[in-house]
This record gives C-alpha cells, sequence and structure tokens, in this order.
C-alpha cells in the first residue's frame, strides 16, 4: 500500500486509536479474531481474574475440556480437539496427521489460499505472499515443496487430474473454503462437496481450512453452512478471542492417532494455557447468545450492499461478497471481470484503484485491510453508527476514485 503503517496505541470495541490520537472503525480486528470487538469488557474481565490463578501450567485444565466441548457442538464434523498456539500449527499439524493416517506423503493445496506459513504449505500462498507479489518462499528446500501439489480454487476437474497423475500417493486435499487471503472468492456451487467426493474415492484425507471462516461463515463454520463432513478441520483466529489459539480437530479414528494416544507426535508448551482458554471460551460463550451472530451477519451484509450499491451509483466496477461477519471486495479493471480463483484475481483486480481508495478511507479514519487481496471482518461492536460514519465516508471517497 505504501505510505507509514498506523502505530496503534489502543482498541475498544469497534475502534483502535493510533499512537498520534486518530481513530480508526477497524475492519481488519487483527485480521479476523476480535468478533466480539477490541477489549470486550467480558473477556477483559475474565482474563484480570485468570491471570491471577497463573498463565501455564504444563497439565490438562477443565478450560482446556470446556472449550473442546463447546468446538464439538458447533462444529459438526468435530469429535475430538488438539489445541495449539496458532493457525500456522494447525494446518502444519493436520498435514502431519494425513500422511500419518494414510501413509502418503503428497498433498493438494489451491493457488492463492492461504494455510500460515510452514514450508510445505508455502507455495502459491496468499496473503502477504499475493500482496506483495512474491514467489515461493526463499528458504522452502525445493524436495520439500515437490509434494505439494497445486490446483486453481473452484477448479474440481485440475483436482480430478492430480489424483490420475499421483494415483495412492496423495495424503490429503487442504482448502479454504472461501478463498480469502487473495481477497474474498466463494466456492462456486458443489466445488467443495465435489472436493470432499474426491477425496472419498481416492482415499485421500478431505482437511478444510476453517481457520479464517471458522465462527465468521456460521457459528459451525463452512461446513455447517454448506453441509460439509471433513476429515479434519483447522481452526484459529476467532477460537482463541484475540490470544494466540489455534486447533486442529476432526473425526475421532483419526484424532486418535495423535500422541499419547497415538503415535503421531505434536506437542506444544503453551498450548491450551488458561489465558488462551478463557480468551476463548469467554468470547464463543458470547458470540453464541441468542441474537449475536445474526446482528454481526445483517451488519456485514448492510455494510457490503450498501458499499455495492453507492460503487454503482458512482460507475465504479465492483465485485463485492459476504458471508456471516466476513466480507471481501476487488475494484475491477473492467465492468465484465470476474474473479473465481488467484489468476482472475490478478488479471481483474485493480490493485492501484484499492490502493487509492484505502488512503483515502484512512484520512477519512476507516482502517479496511491494506491490501486488495485480503478479507474484512466485522464484530459485535461495530452498530450503526460506525457503519453509517464507514458509509458516508465510503460515499464520499469513492466519487473521486474514478479520476
Ligand atoms: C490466518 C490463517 C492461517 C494462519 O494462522 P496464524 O495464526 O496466522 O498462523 C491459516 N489458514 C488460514 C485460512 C488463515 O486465514
Amino acid at each position: 500500500m505504501g505510505g507509514t503503517p498506523r502505530f496503534i496505541a489502543r482498541g475498544q470495541g469497534a475502534c483502535v486509536w493510533g499512537v498520534d490520537g486518530n481513530r480508526y472503525i477497524d475492519y481488519v480486528l487483527s485480521w479476523g479474531p476480535l468478533t466480539l470487538g477490541h477489549a470486550h469488557p467480558t473477556v477483559v474481565a475474565a482474563l484480570q481474574e485468570a491471570v491471577t490463578r497463573g498463565t501455564s501450567y504444563g497439565a490438562p485444565t477443565a478450560l482446556e475440556s470446556e472449550l473442546a466441548q463447546v468446538v464439538v457442538d458447533l462444529v459438526p464434523s468435530v469429535e475430538m480437539v488438539r489445541f495449539v498456539n496458532s493457525g500456522t500449527e494447525a494446518t502444519m499439524s493436520a498435514l502431519r496427521l494425513a500422511r500419518a493416517a494414510t501413509g502418503r506423503t503428497k498433498i493438494v493445496k489451491f493457488s492463492g489460499c492461504y494455510h500460515g506459513h510452514a514450508d510445505m504449505l508455502l507455495v502459491q500462498a496468499g496473503s502477504g505472499v499475493a500482496t506483495l507479489g512474491l514467489p515461493d518462499s526463499p528458504g522452502v528446500p525445493a524436495a520439500t515443496a515437490a509434494d505439494t501439489l497445486i490446483a486453481p480454487f473452484n477448479d474440481l476437474a485440475a483436482v480430478e487430474r492430480l489424483f490420475e497423475a499421483h494415483p495412492g500417493q496423495i495424503a490429503g486435499v487442504i482448502v479454504e473454503p472461501i478463498a480469502a487471503n487473495i481477497g474474498f472468492v466463494l466456492p462456486a456451487e458443489g466445488f467443495l462437496l465435489g472436493l470432499q467426493a474426491l477425496c472419498r474415492a481416492h482415499g485421500a484425507l478431505f482437511i478444510l481450512d476453517e481457520v479464517m471462516t471458522g465462527f465468521r461463515t456460521s457459528l459451525g463454520g463452512a461446513q455447517a453452512r454448506w453441509g460439509l463432513d471433513p476429515d479434519l478441520t483447522c481452526l484459529g483466529k476467532v477460537i482463541g478471542g484475540g490470544l494466540p489459539v489455534g486447533a486442529y480437530a476432526g473425526k475421532r479414528a483419526i484424532m486418535e492417532q495423535v500422541a499419547p494416544a497415538g503415535p503421531m507426535y505434536q506437542a506444544g508448551t503453551l498450548s491450551g494455557n488458561p489465558l488462551a482458554m478463557t480468551a476463548g471460551l469467554v468470547t464463543l460463550r458470547e458470540l453464541t447468545r441468542p441474537g449475536v451472530f445474526d446482528n454481526i451477519a445483517a451488519t456485514t451484509a448492510k455494510l457490503v450492499g450498501s458499499i455495492k450499491q453507492l460503487a454503482a451509483e458512482a460507475d465504479i466496477a465492483l465485485q463485492a461478497g459476504n458471508t456471516g461477519s466476513m466480507f471481501g471486495f476487488y475494484f475491477l479493471k473492467s465492468p465484465d471481470g470476474v474473479i473465481t480463483d488467484y489468476a482472475s484475481a490478478k488479471e481483474h483486480a485493480d490493485t492501484a484503484r484499492y490502493g487509492r481508495f484505502f488512503h483515502a478511507m484512512l484520512e477519512q479514519g476507516v482502517y479496511f485491510a491494506p491490501s486488495q487481496f485480503e478479507a474484512g471482518f466485522v464484530s459485535s461492536a461495530h452498530g450503526e453508527e460506525e457503519v453509517g460514519e464507514t458509509l458516508r465516508a465510503v460515499g464520499k471517497v469513492i466519487k473521486r476514485l474514478g479520476d
């Protein structure tokens, strides 16, 4: 984006304040976790109370089991949960488990999908890699990347060809249900169910990376919304309520292969620590109170619907979408551009126009993602007032974007 990044002094509700004292309405929300907004009073109080009992024991706590139970109750396919410290650890461990469970080595991922920064997943990745236009990262050994097979998002036939070319070798297919680390690309009708069927037919595990979509696409994630039954699910972001938490989870028969129940080793000194578990537990309890999630989803729909309308009135070509409490929009180079995967995102997205939009909105006190290739998030703290202020600013800014 260029410019000087804002250094943040504090956050409260829907807003952050820079060290220069300026206030910004925040649609980044620490890249997704803060579904209740910044410094939610219930989360803060629970953390203050928890910290007085110590920060980590390296032994089980009831909190871990309680949070795991909430996840099992909400996310349809999940029977067992292992907590880790980040989304990266969740996907990395899920892949090790897929390889252990199948005795196979290769994995399939989709170009532009981001699954954290583990070596074998940092191949044609999204997020910052896409924003900065980086090739595959230096430091990833070619031998490691060689076991990662790539297909375009939304292209089932390409995955079918990979299964045919590598019979009996593919351990699992990992996918973001919404390609939201290249902006916001919804799965085509039948794409995810088709992937699931292909995995079943070829004895590979279907791994849904719900680190971003979990508790955002719906309370039960993308799998609840679209009737999916993945073997393994990766979670992060919202599950930690703003503290470092990730989890991999899934069917009992597969999860029981993780040590100490089974032979696949994975551990973490601070995994499941009481502070992180408290933040996650209190956040999910708040989020599942009647009406809370539906309200955030309605706010998101209103925001995106109005931005679309303002763009249309200003004759600005826009592709926008939202599901639950997440959203994204692309400025298009031409009105007939359609973005369905990473290649079409690179071809049709007008990143220069997004850059002008981003900086002008920042001037107006609204902080959207500092990249055309990142999704946006809404919290329960975003009310009519914040959305109204945002839309007035968009209305002002978008008219000047045509020049
Ligand atoms: C953010 C993200 C990750 C990585 O999570 P970290 O906590 O940043 O390691 C993995 N997968 C997806 C889909 C993500 O959005």
